[in-house]
């Protein structure tokens, strides 16, 4: 069975846009067996992570058991929906899971960035564990070895350089997909209302409670003032937001990089749109100044590049994101 396997090594030849649909359809729907929903987790997990790829295509085990610890914390701990898996027993993520959470103590609102550093790092390291017995060979054998290599003693994960591009051209369109088909599997394992339902639940999972230590790095190094109109706000009646330049529901996680202090008014207004281009230049030249101020952001800033905030800003617009929003300047 290939979700045994501890190597996967990458099938180099050239897959045209049809031939990766082909392959994602397969991976989707029923064809391929699915005795739990992980590998729907994986495939979300990866879009998340998209934007932070090395420049040899590699991604770490971390990172993805991150997405992955993230994904099922919400569904099992916040909302009740423990049954990912066919059969008797629980998917071992999930027990995985609340054991810790019964372990350490950590009430049920709280979501998993909540959980304080450390503890979040020990879940990753048990939850890598479950993908390693579980996970990553199983996505690897459904596409037939065509969409990335991974070796478990190196913790090594390598994106086809095709497959990725792919993965951001259509990247909205493979969330609601991926959404859609985890939902509806989600829906045949638990007793709950409807599909729709759960699709809410689906496609907020990676959602982030709470900016605020965002928040505090970016106002502990920069003046309080508005990214886009230039708005004072260290005054008392100004209340400072943290807007995602390019919007959340493209991205679908949360980097300092593409974080800015605004005034209420302008992320009421800009929601989910683009600025207007003239801003990406704004936002280059205020990473590079966060790059060389912030010491704790040497972390936060791993991988970013900025032809990588110019892909995804392209990138959103090639996925529909194309009304542009021009922010009042007084
Ligand atoms: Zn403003």
């Amino acid at each position: 069975m290939s979700h045994k396997l501890k190597v996967g090594e990458l099938k180099e030849d050239y897959l045209t846009d049809e031939e990766i649909w082909r392959i994602f359809t397969v991976v989707l729907s029923t064809k391929s067996v699915k005795s739990s929903t992980y590998k729907y987790a994986l495939i979300k997990s990866i879009i998340e992570n998209l934007y932070q790829i090395d420049d040899n295509h590699q991604l770490t085990y971390n990172q993805l058991a991150y997405g992955f610890a993230k994904i099922y914390w919400n569904l099992v701990v916040h909302h009740d929906l423990e049954n990912q898996n066919r059969g008797d027993r629980n998917a071992k993520a999930v027990t995985v899971i609340l054991e810790f959470q019964k372990k350490h103590a950590i009430p049920n609102e709280f979501s998993y960035d909540k959980i304080n550093d450390q503890l979040q790092l020990k879940l990753v390291s048990k939850i890598k564990t479950v993908m390693k017995t579980n996970v990553f060979g199983a996505l690897y054998g459904d596409t037939g070895g065509q969409f990335y290599a991974f070796d478990h003693s190196r913790e090594y994960f390598k994106i086809k350089k095709n497959v990725h591009q792919f993965m951001m051209k259509y990247q909205l369109l493979l969330v609601n997909l991926t959404n859609y088909h985890m939902a509806k599997m989600i829906e045949e394992l638990n007793e709950v209302p409807s599909i729709n339902y759960l699709l809410e639940k689906v496609e907020t999972v990676a959602k982030r409670s709470s900016l605020k230590p965002f928040e505090r790095v970016l106002l502990h190094y920069f003046e309080a003032s508005c990214f886009y109109c230039g708005k004072d706000l260290s005054k008392q009646k100004q209340p400072t937001e943290v807007d995602h330049f390019i919007p959340w529901s493209f991205v679908q996680s949360d980097q300092i990089w593409n974080l800015v202090l605004s005034c209420r008014h302008c992320n009421n207004t800009k929601r989910d749109k683009l600025p207007e281009r003239e801003y990406l230049n704004f936002i280059i030249d205020r990473n590079k100044v966060l790059k060389e101020k912030v010491i704790e952001s040497q972390s936060l800033l791993e991988n970013y590049k900025d032809k990588k905030i110019i892909m995804l800003y392209d990138y959103s617009i090639k996925n529909g994101f194309d009304e542009i929003w021009v922010p009042r300047r007084g």
